[in-house]
Parts: structure tokens; sequence; C-alpha cells
């Protein structure tokens, strides 16, 4: 049974929270403020963390570096505003996904499942390398370079251009990146996708209005391929 720790100040939030993941065999532990949530993380070790961004004592996002500067483990960020910067933010900071509140208990559910699984497999089978023009990713060591520089990518970036990568030239539409790299079936969660997309243009040197490996498909998705030149 996976573990969750919840950090949430709101008593009734937590219990709330609490009493929907041990109703869906997930076992649940809480913590009300960032500091004993800090603690619990360090201590109990957990599968997964939901995080509350509003903390009486740290912001969530400090709280967000600070585990994530010690741990590894999945973090579903609970905010209360959907502002597109914030949720940028808390992404770059290395929050796994993001759960506008109010949400419904078995959307929660959904994203904590899909989290998990994509955290075993990450740890799963081999997987080959792929090289595209001057990109090539190695996804044993997960890096990528081009043109022999290598690419500083986060997990997930590293992840949607590996998926983008092994469809070469295929147009793949922005519910395929959600559901086969997220694997969320949501797709009110395209901006998710579009602030990835923005970040990975950056680092491979290029803009979607000077596309060279990641081209838009307007209304369809987009295709990575070779640059023609
Ligand atoms: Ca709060």
């Amino acid at each position: 049974m996976p573990h969750v720790l919840v950090v949430e100040d709101d008593p009734q939030v937590r219990r709330g929270l609490i009493r929907t993941l041990t109703d869906n065999d997930i076992a649940a532990s809480s913590a009300a403020t960032g500091l004993a949530g800090l603690q619990a993380a360090v201590e109990t070790d957990p599968d997964l963390i939901v995080l509350d961004l509003g903390l009486p004592d740290v912001t969530g996002t400090e709280l967000l570096r600070i585990v994530r500067a010690v741990s590894q483990v999945p973090i579903i960020v609970a905010t209360a505003c959907d502002e597109e910067r914030q949720i940028v933010a808390v992404l770059e900071a290395g929050a796994d996904d993001y759960i506008v509140k109010p949400f419904g208990s078995e959307e929660l559910v959904a994203r904590i499942r899909a989290v998990l699984r994509r955290g075993r497999l990450h740890g799963g089978q081999r997987k080959p390398r792929i090289t595209v023009g001057g990109l090539v990713i190695e996804p044993a060591a997960r890096t990528a370079e081009l043109d022999g520089v290598s690419l500083q990518l986060s997990p997930r970036e590293f992840d949607v251009l590996y998926y983008l990568a092994s469809r070469a030239g295929d147009v793949v539409s922005k519910r395929e990146l959600l559901v086969e790299v997220w694997r969320l079936p949501y797709s009110q969660n395209d901006k998710t996708v579009d602030v990835y997309l923005s970040w990975l243009r950056r680092k491979l040197g290029e803009s979607a209005a000077a596309p060279r490996y990641l081209h838009t498909v307007r209304g369809v998705g987009l295709r990575l391929n070779e640059p023609d030149e």
C-alpha cells in the first residue's frame, strides 16, 4: 500500500484528504505546518507528498525547494490559484504535478496513482538510445545532447523530449503527451504541456515562431523532426 504524506494547515481539509486517501487504499499521514511536514518527510520517507501551498510558517514553494534539495519523493502541489505564473513556479521548483482547489477526491486519487505509476516506470525497462539530427538521447543515463552539447533538462522535460524523439516524424497531440508522459487523461491540463514545451524549446535554442526540431501542427499537436538545413 503506498504511503502519502499530506501537508495542510486547515484541519477540515486535512481530515477530508486523509479520509479520501484511506478510502482508496492509500496509507496517509499528515502534518499541519511546513516544518512538521519537512520533518515527517525525512522521518517517514513517504511514497508521495500532497503539499498545500498556503502554509502558516513557510510558503509551499519554499518547502518544495527544501524537500527537493534532499529528496526525489514525488510531490503534488495543491493550490487555490490557477494562475499560470504560480503553476510554472511550482513546477520549476520541482513539483511533479499540481491540483487546483477545490478538487474532487477522484481527481486527486487519479493524479496520485498516475504520479506513482510514472515513478515505477522510470525504474523499469531498458529503452534504446535515440538520435534525430544533432539530438542524441540516452534513456538509460537520462541524458540528452544537442550538437555535442549536453542539455540541462528537468526529469519531466527529459520525458517529453524522449517521447517526442521516439515518435520523430509523427504528429503527437498534447492529449497523447498527457496520457503517455504525464499519465493523465485530463484534457484541461493542456497548459502544463504548453509550459513544458516552451521550456524545451528554450533549451533547444529555438522558439515556436522559429522552430528547428519542435514543430507545431496547428489544431493537432506537434512533431519533432530533424531540421532540414
Ligand atoms: Ca492552507
